[in-house]
């Protein structure tokens, strides 16, 4: 029977083919984080439908629209929409924020929102992000953006400019709304609904949202930096002058009020216009009041979500390079059982030692295995059978130059390989004069 079940609109499934830019990505970025002295957390896929209630805010489009929320027996949860709200749900009921300050985590982790899927939005989507809690300082503001920074620079990534803002604190902001409010009133009637009830709840996410009449009708709107008060206003040129000095170029852009409700003083976007619309791929900025509002201490905090999907589509637009993927090292193709089983044992040694090493589990016969080694990339062949067995030794040989060198089947048969290996690396070096540990272009 044919197979008809689809994966569901808005998912994605990784091949083998491609998930070595995955790995890049997971690698590079886990190094990084690591690097600034972050540590990873991992967190459940669904938590009490509330927590998101509670950071995200009830008046965003993620909690009006975009949640998933499962009702499983009598209780009802939501499959995480970001992984802010979680982690510092986490880090709370672990006692994380006793310890000593600042707490840094970092987390790679999948996230759900029903969303209109399109290139670069999807319904199930992929973040790498960070937090650090315990800082109010503007330095811990510019510490995470250099991480972020120093993470796209890594990857390669060209052409992202860096947007930042203030968004003040509650003082400032209960004036900004207030203008903003005065500023929307007269076009009331022209808004989009979801707008109508913004204008009383929430009046800055009216900036946020994507209709073109409701983008139109604010471009004048006031901005909320003319609004901060002087703490505020200190806090964002302290951070920025950190930017100046780090050598991290951004632009000013009052534009950006971010799509949770968590945030204060600073937040941020890299964007890029290379990927259309979509461009945001990484997120961020300080949440000062979020930990006492889901039941902790005052302790400030602040982090990013980075877009693995949209780094994906940037790096490969750029062509950017990848971690190439290990292929196999060496195949053993083998006539008989007899074969099969000296084949099984030398494999053995060999992958101790961290070789991919591979032999015939099919039962084909040594032509279809050699093609099935060069199609799996096998950079070593070799073959046995009852001559090879008798004698004690078999001919190594060697793909791409099609060279073949005698070795004994015997137990210095691993140390032997290794020393074949490792010329042949020496004279790629010799030759090509390229690094043992090259990257190369996706499609080599
Ligand atoms: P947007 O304005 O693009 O909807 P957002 O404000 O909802 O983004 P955040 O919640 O800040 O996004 O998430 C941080 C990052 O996660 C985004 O910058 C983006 O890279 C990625 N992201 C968010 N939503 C999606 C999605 N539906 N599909 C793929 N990536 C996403
Ligand atoms: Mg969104």
């Amino acid at each position: 029977m044919a197979m008809n079940i689809k994966r569901p609109n808005g998912t994605e499934d990784v091949l083998p083919k491609d998930v070595y830019k995955w790995n890049t990505i997971e690698k590079i970025a886990r190094d990084t984080a690591e690097s600034f002295g972050f540590s990873e957390i991992r967190i459940p896929t669904f938590e009490n439908t509330e927590l998101f209630l509670r950071s995200v805010g009830e008046t965003t489009d993620v909690v009006q629209k975009e949640m998933y929320t499962v009702k499983a027996k009598e209780t009802e949860f939501t499959l995480r929409p970001e992984g802010t709200a979680g982690t510092i749900r986490a880090m709370l009921q672990n006692g994380l924020l006793n310890e000593a300050l600042p707490q840094k985590v970092f987390y790679m982790l999948s996230c759900f929102r029903h969303e209109r899927p399109q290139a670069g939005r999807l319904r199930e989507f992929h973040q790498f992000g960070v937090e650090m809690a315990g800082s109010p300082a503007p330095s811990a503001d510019a510490e995470v953006i250099l991480l972020a920074k120093t993470l796209l620079d890594r990857l390669g990534l060209k052409n992202i400019e860096l947007h930042v803002n203030s968004i003040g604190c509650p003082e400032c902001r209960a004036k900004y709304h207030k203008a903003l409010r005065e500023y929307f009133e007269p076009h009331k009637e022209e808004l989009c609904d979801t707008c109508k009830e913004r204008l009383v709840k929430n009046p800055m996410r009216l900036l946020d949202c994507k209709s073109p009449i409701c983008k139109e009708i604010g471009k004048d709107a006031p901005v909320i930096l003319d609004y901060l008060c002087d703490e505020c206003k200190d806090h964002f040129e302290q951070f920025k002058s950190y930017l100046a000095k780090l050598g991290v170029d951004f632009i000013v852009d009052p534009k950006i009020v971010r799509g949770l409700d968590y945030y204060t003083k600073t937040v941020f976007e890299f964007i890029t216009t290379e990927i259309g619309a979509q461009g945001t791929v990484c997120a961020g900025g300080r949440y000062d009041g979020l930990i006492e509002q889901l039941g902790g201490q005052h302790i400030p905090a602040l982090g990013f979500g980075m877009g693995f999907e949209r780094l994906l589509l940037v790096m490969d637009k750029q062509g950017c390079e990848y971690l190439t993927p290990k292929k196999c090292d060496i195949y053993f193709a083998t006539m008989g059982d007899a074969a099969l089983e000296k084949a099984m044992e030398l494999v053995k040694g060999l992958r101790e030692f961290g070789y991919r090493a591979e032999y015939d589990l099919m039962g084909r016969g040594v032509k279809a295995q050699m093609k099935y080694a060069n199609k799996i990339g096998a950079v070593y062949t070799m073959v046995i059978g009852d001559n090879e067995l008798n004698d004690g030794k078999a001919r190594l040989k060697e793909m791409e130059s099609g060279e073949e060198k005698e070795m004994l089947l015997n137990e210095k048969f691993t140390a032997n390989f290794e020393n074949e290996y490792f010329n042949k690396i020496l004279d790629v070096i010799d030759d090509e004069n390229q690094s043992m540990f090259a990257f190369t272009g996706e499609d080599k």
